[in-house]
């Protein structure tokens, strides 16, 4: 299910393959998010030809809208979406931070608002894998509590407890079902670790998600407005804990620099709407940094978004032009620059899952680190 193919000597970082349901993804990769059962702005063919291979959808969404019957009627999402490589889906644990979505929680489960029907429901950790089940997601993902950032221990500590609670109910679920979606695949199911920024937490939270041999482990809860050293801190807390022969996914990290400090750290998998949300904002990667098309400096210049990509953004339009739809509210520009991002952050793991295989892993850090800086606009 999970190989390990090479080991970075210097630091954690590792190449390997994930096989699911829907073929084998070369790690670590990077899921754009699809929590509507798309990606915003980018199609599932366009993913597949730039090779990205996997997306993330999400439990709780996906039951309120469109809701299980039409999913079942279209035999899963895969089919629904028409996306054939590997989809994960996860709980509806995150959507627990937002006030629009949380009513209350209980060790019995999560009730939730609707905010498009205007009314509540009551999921058990058991309805959220059956929901699961029903996408037929080649990774589903456990109901987990995040707590906020910045939680005191108490109410962290409450929230990792039930964490671990719902974790086991979920597992036994899941093994109930033979581990599989109710259309008979492979379904792998992966435990999520949280512990907020308290060292004692993470540590005894990773130890007892790995306890519970899940297919994968996930590091929760992070990249919600904590500092970047405060992230990698807690993901340092968690990594030695967690089985070097299981996959293992930092939800949430989708920054370029963010995303090669944790695969130096052992990371195989990140998730994050970090570059399709950032084009919406005309905030675009490129070798030297993240530029702000929509400044004026921008305005006369001739040259692709990066000079160095090869998408098809950068082979046939110029920053000048760009810029003109972004200031013309051309709703183009979203096209174009989440098809650039999107594809920037992929060839990104491409070239780390490279570097790592050559034994060049610490060289390509260091000089990525050196040139991510140089023209980065504020
Ligand atoms: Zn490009």
């Amino acid at each position: 299910m999970f190989t390990i193919k090479n080991t970075d000597s210097g630091t954690e970082a590792r190449t390997g393959e994930l096989k699911t349901a829907h073929g084998a993804a070369k790690t670590p990769f990077f899921m754009p998010v699809a929590t509507k059962l798309t990606i915003k702005h980018v199609t599932p063919m366009e993913l597949e030809q730039m090779g990205g291979q996997a997306v993330i959808t999400n439990a709780y969404v996906t039951y309120l809208k469109p809701g299980m019957a039409l999913i079942k009627d279209a035999c899963g999402v895969h089919r629904l979406m028409n996306f054939n490589r590997t989809i994960f889906s996860d709980s509806g644990g995150f959507q627990m931070l937002s006030e629009s979505f949380l009513k209350d929680i209980s060790d019995k489960g999560v009730r939730f608002h609707d905010p498009f029907a205007n009314r509540a429901h009551f999921l058990k950790p058991e309805d959220v894998i059956q929901i699961e089940r029903e996408m037929g997601t080649d990774v589903a993902m456990c109901l987990d509590h995040v707590p906020k950032v910045g939680s005191n221990l108490a109410d962290a500590s409450e929230a990792t407890r039930r964490t671990h609670v719902w974790a086991e109910r979920c597992k036994r679920y899941h093994d109930a079902h033979d581990q599989q979606s109710i259309y008979a695949r492979r379904q792998l199911l992966f435990g999520i670790a949280q512990g907020a920024l308290h060292r004692e937490l993470r540590e005894k939270s990773a130890k007892f998600i790995d306890s519970l041999d899940f297919d994968g482990n996930a590091v929760g809860g992070l990249c919600i407005g904590e500092t970047r050293e405060a992230m990698l801190k807690a993901l340092e807390w968690q990594i030695p804990h967690l089985n070097p022969e299981r996959p293992r996914y930092m939800m949430g990290v989708g920054s370029p620099e963010d995303i090669i400090e944790a695969v130096s750290r052992g990371v195989d998998c990140f998730d994050s709407i970090y570059p399709t949300q950032n084009a919406r904002h005309c905030h675009v990667f490129t070798r030297t940094g993240t530029i702000k098309l929509d400044r004026g400096k921008y305005s006369k210049d001739f040259t692709p978004l990066d000079p160095e990509c090869d998408c098809y953004v950068c082979k046939n339009f110029s920053r000048a032009y760009l810029h003109h739809l972004s200031r013309s509210f051309e709703w183009t520009h979203h096209r174009y620059l989440s098809y650039h991002n999107v594809y920037w952050v992929v060839k990104f793991l491409e070239r780390i899952r490279n570097a790592i295989d050559k034994g060049e892993f610490e060289d390509f850090r260091k000089e990525f680190k050196e040139r991510y800086r140089k023209n980065k606009d504020k």
